[in-house]
């Protein structure tokens, strides 16, 4: 046992050691602390971490690995705080429950965080799919697949019929009554079982969803499908475990119910009100806008087909609010962090959620800083991740061209570093 330890002891040592030292020429870098653009800066990684930011092009060692993005802008890897890495929209979305087996999902959802990857996503917050994300989290983490740093729900906590029920609209001897293992509650005992089981299966985070939602195969879209009581003791159950709580919601007292309970996100926030944006100011909860994901819902609701009729008629309305509801919440100065919904749309078109922003009256800088610091924050892992600081992990992306004068830029991702590793480079 202790020969183990001392034999590990050493291997840590010498990996320290012998840590590489690389040098990245950035011709700009973002600070997205400051929300300033700085000319001709130098980062120094050591290993896979950052160990130095300075002023102009540092001078290198001949042992030390040169990056040079002197044509580029560099900014921290960026962070989507509302994926489904098992999911990508499709019009066979439905049938697809019962013709895929897990092993098709969970081959499927490697590509498609891939895509997110590269577009320069270098960390996901997954909102709830199968139990695959858990899996697929893992993978990553082990090194056997490439991919981003997920932090994943798990499975969703829904009321019975409600928005993430997994079997609603099911034939009857199909639809059965599941519960906090299937991510099902009704009363307090089973919400607090739900979170354990989260806990259990090896979820980071909690999600629910506190209102009626556009894809369920449900009548409603937007009525609160929680209690305040139940949502309050998901939230004190979920920080006995460390976790924190997101919650999709549409309708405004749903959410509200959510905020005054203490969740730490609402998602979508669609017809968030005036009140609510000040108790999210007071509470300090997070809006995850998700535009993109209402506006591609609402195209997509034109396509004959695209959707079963019920959830047709839902996508086509609810779907245009976002966008509006965001500049106002911005406006108010409700605390933001960028997330997608990627999934209800393709993946790896994530970028395009900071048009949105960015048309809705926020600067291209905050936006950034959103999808960065805000969602470092969000997830709690500002001490890890979310800028490019010494002591934090190098995830690192560049794009070609300035994000400040043209934000189409965001969608041309030429170099994606994660944990001090290049995944995506033009050489
Ligand atoms: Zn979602």
């Amino acid at each position: 046992m202790k020969k183990c330890f001392l034999g590990l002891s050493l291997f840590v040592l010498m990996q320290f050691a012998y840590a590489q030292k690389t040098i990245i020429y950035c011709g700009q870098l973002i600070d997205v602390t400051t929300l300033q653009v700085q000319k001709e800066m130098s980062i120094i990684i050591i290993g896979n971490t950052i160990n130095e930011v300075q002023k102009g092009f540092a001078k290198a060692e001949t042992t030390d690995k040169i990056i040079d993005l002197k044509s580029k802008t560099v900014m921290p890897g960026l962070m989507d705080m509302h994926v489904h890495v098992e999911e990508e929209t499709s019009p066979t979305r439905y049938i697809d429950g019962f013709t895929k087996n897990k092993s098709d999902r969970a081959y499927g959802a490697i590509g498609l965080v891939e895509k997110d990857f590269m577009a320069g996503f270098t960390t996901l917050r997954d909102l709830g799919g199968s139990g695959v994300n858990i899996s697929l989290r893992n993978a990553i983490n082990k090194g056997l697949i490439k991919g981003p740093r997920i932090y994943t729900a798990g499975k969703s906590l829904a009321t019975t019929g409600g928005h993430a029920d997994p079997t609603n609209n099911y034939r009857e001897d199909l639809m059965g009554d599941p519960g906090p293992d299937e991510g099902v509650v009704n009363g307090l005992a089973d919400c607090a079982k739900a979170v354990r089981m989260r806990y259990k299966t090896g979820a980071d985070l909690i999600k629910i969803t506190a209102t009626g939602g556009v894809l369920s195969m449900a009548k409603d879209g937007s009525g609160a499908q929680f209690t305040e009581e139940e949502i309050r003791m998901i939230v004190s159950t979920a920080k006995d475990y460390g976790f924190k709580v997101a919650a999709h919601a549409h309708g405004a007292e749903g959410m509200k119910r959510a905020v005054l309970a203490g969740v730490n996100s609402i998602e979508h926030g669609t017809y968030m009100t005036d009140e609510i944006m000040q108790l999210m100011k007071q509470h300090g909860t997070y809006l995850v806008p998700t535009i993109i994901a209402g506006k591609s819902s609402a195209d997509s609701a034109k396509i004959p087909g695209y959707y079963p009729e019920v959830v047709r008629v839902k996508a086509a309305v609810v779907g245009t609010y976002i966008q509006a509801t965001f500049a106002k919440a911005y406006k108010a100065g409700v605390k933001i962090a960028f997330g997608t919904d990627a999934g209800v749309y393709a993946h790896g078109k994530n970028w395009l959620e900071f048009v949105y922003m960015t048309e809705a009256g926020m600067p291209i800088l905050e936006c950034i800083q959103s999808a960065t610091v805000n969602a470092a924050d969000l997830l709690g892992v500002s001490d890890i991740l979310g800028s490019i600081e010494k002591g934090k992990y190098a995830d690192i992306i560049a794009v070609d061209g300035d994000p400040t004068k043209d934000v189409q830029v965001m969608g041309k991702v030429s170099f994606v570093m994660k944990n001090g590793v290049v995944y995506k480079s033009e050489k």
